[in-house]
């Protein structure tokens, strides 16, 4: 097959699940056109997966594409945008048709999951490599950033954390668990499930919020250093497994990447209402520590430890 039935046979959809209000041209001309939805602003970010970096050579091709999707997505939940378009740039060794049935089934399963729909892309031949452009819009200055968090504000997280770093650590043989909990967190791994569920409190509520990629630390610290503030976390109320717990590995929750839960703070006069809210429309979130004038540090059953000097992943410096 040449590029032009690729496209045709794995990424264009019938015309009727294309059917998008906010999409006037979709794939098939040499560019997209959407409409932006009237006193909003748009949205955009941009995520490449590489093989054999971001994930290991022989991940099933459907996970491959719905993380690839999700995490871009949790990138748009995390600025409290709505998600809408996404272009898919393909860079493939060669035509393989299980691969590609299966990379195309991922993929708008994601995108049916996330409301998000795909409207052109780039294919070309070369390594296996997976880049995402995913558009999505706020209501005018609705967007939430990484500045803007002030002292006395409380720091909350969603769901739980270090899960997903669980999963590696069992794939990777570091760690043997039972067969029920490696089965949720291997999922977690590869198929975090983007917060666009939070999107209405973060607008409603958040004073800062990012999206946890790469571990809560090294996350935290860009909230911290662009708001141009400390904070005290408290160990024990870190939303974590009962394994993690109990065998006090909470590194994997501090450090580990891929959770893709967001980390928000809250004004301290909004604390209540963000509780009753998260209550009503049955979110779950926990609020995990303080936003103070300097310092980063963490409490823990038995002493107050710095966390100013660790970092989060970065690939140019631990690769
Ligand atoms: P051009 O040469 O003008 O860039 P292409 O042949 O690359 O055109 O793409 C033709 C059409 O197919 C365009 O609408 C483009 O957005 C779409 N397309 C190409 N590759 C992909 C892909 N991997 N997923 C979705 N749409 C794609
Ligand atoms: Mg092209």
């Amino acid at each position: 097959v040449g590029e032009f039935s690729l496209i045709q046979r794995y990424f264009e959809r019938p015309a009727k699940s294309r059917q998008d209000k906010h999409t006037a041209l979709s794939i098939g001309d040499d560019a997209a056109v959407v409409r932006v939805p009237h006193n909003h602003q748009l949205v955009l970010t941009i995520d490449t997966l590489v093989e054999g970096r971001h994930f290991p050579v022989a991940t099933d091709p459907r996970c491959i594409a719905y993380k690839s999707l999700a995490v871009n997505v949790s990138d748009l939940a995390a600025m409290a945008a709505t998600p809408a378009w996404f272009l898919l740039s393909l860079t493939l060794p060669d035509v393989d048709d299980d691969f590609l049935s299966r990379f195309s089934a991922g993929l708008f399963e994601a995108a049916d999951e996330f409301g998000i729909h795909l409207i052109g892309g780039d294919t070309c031949k070369g390594p296996l490599s997976i880049s995402i452009q995913a558009t999505g819009y706020v209501p005018m200055n609705g967007y939430i950033t990484r500045a803007n968090a002030r002292i006395g504000d409380r720091i909350f997280v969603s769901g739980n954390i270090g899960t997903a770093a669980l999963g590696l650590a069992v794939i990777e043989g570091k760690l043997e668990i039972d067969s029920e909990l490696k089965k949720l967190s291997v999922q977690a791994l590869n198929q975090p499930r983007p917060r666009i569920d939070m999107i209405p409190l973060l607008r409603q509520f958040a004073s800062a919020a990012i999206d946890l990629s790469d571990g809560l630390i090294g996350d935290l610290q860009h909230i911290l250093e662009q708001s141009g503030v400390g904070a005290t976390l408290d160990q024990s109320r870190l939303p974590v497994l009962d394994i993690i717990r109990e065998q006090d590995l909470y590194p994997l929750a501090l450090n580990g990447g891929d959770d893709y839960q967001i980390l928000f703070t809250v004004r301290e006069s909004e604390v209540e209402a963000v509780a009753k809210f998260s209550v009503t429309e049955n979110i779950d979130i926990t609020e995990i520590g303080v936003i103070c004038e300097t310092g980063y540090t963490m409490q823990t059953s038995s002493e107050l430890i710095d966390l100013s000097q660790q970092r989060g992943f970065d690939h140019f410096v631990e690769g």
